[in-house]
């Protein structure tokens, strides 16, 4: 209550609020709003008009962000999809999570911001493109739908056809990982058109005596995932259509908003429009994500429109990560955060002028300790080896460190490399983002002492989340020696 009567008072101040205040906070409280989470994968904003991409492509989502307020410095926290989206939808470092391997569940025991959201009484319902974030994932908790029926199969072996891939349901990721090894398909998808009609589909029979949280995920702009193993010619053919599949996706977005506008639920329903995280198309010799945590991968769209609330029309150049749009809707739905560990902050007072919400972020990437994304190294005898590396990275604009570690391979994990192969690997480089956007001169030996901050910073933050479990109850003696019996304290 008292957090939604202050985003009233807010959003009174910045002039962009037609309602009165309410004399009742009960009375905002029964009046939550709906909430559209829409993400389209793999998209960079410099691809969206409204981002300053050179022709008007984006006609849908140009309209969206001049309707609502457009956050020129988004950032992702992790630069691939299935940890992307736990950090987006439980306000949590993947730290915390402990969401950040193909080979790894969102534990049942943290709370995502639909099973805060369930508790509110809101009706929950996902909408998945595609199979990284198939429920086998756990990002399913909390919704009463989780639609991911995938339909188009992307990588079939020779033998195989779509009619005899059996379901995917009910396997664990052990078995799936033997499945994906047969090579019957090493991922799943709908089309954005598809996921559009599923999506208005549930719109159109909304329950409008329950405020909903719909999340609506499209495969996007996203490569095949057989792209790279097919060389240059595909990968040069994903960077020339990436532009043409953009375009398509806005089109998509762009029925799914006419749906709301047609129900007659746009007027109090948050939507927030974002990527999980971007592509790089040539830069840095690289074509894909989840490898680097340079700014092509870094860098997203964030939208977020709320007729009600939002003055139209705003840019606002605070940094943001995905991992604050769980708490942002947590707080626009009214749903105290209190003393959760929640790392994420609500943008909600970011629109206030010169009020940013963070000055630093938090990013990792734990790709390439996977067999598929490894770096390469050769034995004395010529025998080329994967050598699994992680990379964290901290941002406190403009300036970015990133530390480059040897991780053991996921995919190996009873396979030892020598130290004198993965030393190589081991580095650290500072970027200037602001006047070297393209991140070409490693600034880590000319500014030691910007290297040093910003590592004392990284160090804080890999110590902080680690710690952030602290019991926000006082607990008895007793109390706490039944949770040390259960293995929760030690
Ligand atoms: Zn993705």
């Amino acid at each position: 209550m008292y957090i939604i009567t202050t985003f009233l008072s807010l959003a009174l101040a910045v002039g962009g609020c037609a309602l009165p205040e309410p004399s009742e906070p009960t009375e905002a409280v029964a009046e939550r709003p709906n909430i559209l989470l829409i993400t389209v994968d793999t998209l960079r904003p410099d691809y969206l008009s409204i981002y300053g991409y050179r022709e008007h492509t984006t006609p849908n989502i140009d309209e969206l962000g001049n309707q609502g307020v457009v956050f020129d410095r988004a950032y992702c926290n992790v630069t691939w999809t299935t940890p992307s989206m736990a950090t987006t939808l439980t306000g949590l470092l993947p730290t915390q999570h402990g969401l950040r391997s193909t080979f790894e569940r969102l534990p049942e025991d943290i709370e995502t911001v639909a099973e805060k959201l369930a508790r509110q009484g809101y009706r929950n319902t996902a909408v998945i493109g595609s199979y990284p974030l198939d429920s086998i994932y756990g990002l399913d908790q909390g919704f009463d739908i989780y639609d991911d029926d995938f339909t188009v199969p992307l990588v079939l072996s020779n033998a195989e056809t779509i009619e005899n891939i059996p379901s995917q349901r009910g396997r664990t990721i052990q078995e799936q990982e033997e499945f994906n090894k047969k090579k019957a398909f090493a991922n799943s998808r709908r089309t954005d058109a598809e996921v559009s009609d599923t999506a208005i589909g549930y719109l159109a029979e909304i329950d409008e005596t329950r405020p909903f949280f719909l999340w609506v995920h499209y495969f996007g702009p996203h490569s095949l995932p057989d792209t790279r193993k097919h060389g240059l010619k595909n990968l040069r053919n994903h960077v020339d259509t990436y532009p043409d599949k953009v375009v398509r996706s806005d089109r998509e977005v762009g029925r799914l908003l006419d749906q709301l506008k047609s129900s007659g639920l746009d007027a109090n329903t948050l939507v927030i429009f974002h990527s999980d995280h971007g592509e790089a198309l040539g830069e840095h010799k690289f074509i894909g994500h989840g490898r680097f945590l340079f700014e092509d991968n870094l860098q997203i769209p964030l939208i977020i429109r709320w007729p009600e609330f939002i003055v139209a029309g705003r840019r606002v150049d605070t940094i943001v990560g995905t991992i604050d749009i769980a708490t942002t809707i947590l707080e626009a739905a009214g749903v105290p955060v209190g003393n959760s560990p929640l790392h994420g902050r609500s943008v909600l007072p970011a629109l206030l002028e010169g009020n940013p919400i963070r000055n630093t972020l938090y990013l990792e990437t734990y790709m390439p300790a996977h067999r598929g994304f490894a770096e390469k190294a050769t034995l004395s005898n010529g025998e080329k080896v994967n050598v699994g590396v992680c990379r964290f990275g901290v941002l406190r604009y403009p300036y970015k460190l990133v530390v480059t570690q040897p991780h053991q391979l996921f995919d190996d994990p009873d396979e030892t490399i020598s130290d004198e192969l993965t030393s190589p690997f081991r580095r650290t480089e500072l970027f200037n983002v602001e006047v070297d956007p393209g991140e070409k001169d490693d600034l880590a030996d000319q500014e030691p002492e910007t290297r040093h901050e910003l590592e004392t910073l990284l160090d804080r933050y890999l110590q902080e989340s680690r710690m952030s479990y602290t019991p926000s109850v006082d607990l008895s003696d007793e109390d706490a020696e039944k949770l040390r019996n259960l293995g929760y304290l030690q």
